[in-house]
């Protein structure tokens, strides 16, 4: 499996981390912020940023 150098911020306290990093939140499925558990973020690729 490659994991891609993916930063993502999240859309609620904007702290940045990597998917890696993410917790999983196995009572809703997916992952988690691991800052605030908030489940929505942006994903920044390196030196670009996304504007969903
Ligand atoms: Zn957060």
């Amino acid at each position: 499996m490659v994991t891609l150098p993916v930063t993502i911020v999240c859309a609620n306290c904007e702290h940045e981390h990597r998917i890696p990093e993410r917790p999983l939140d196995r009572d809703r499925g997916g992952t988690v912020c691991p800052a605030c558990g908030e489940r929505g973020y942006a994903v920044r690729h390196a030196g670009l940023q996304w504007h969903p």
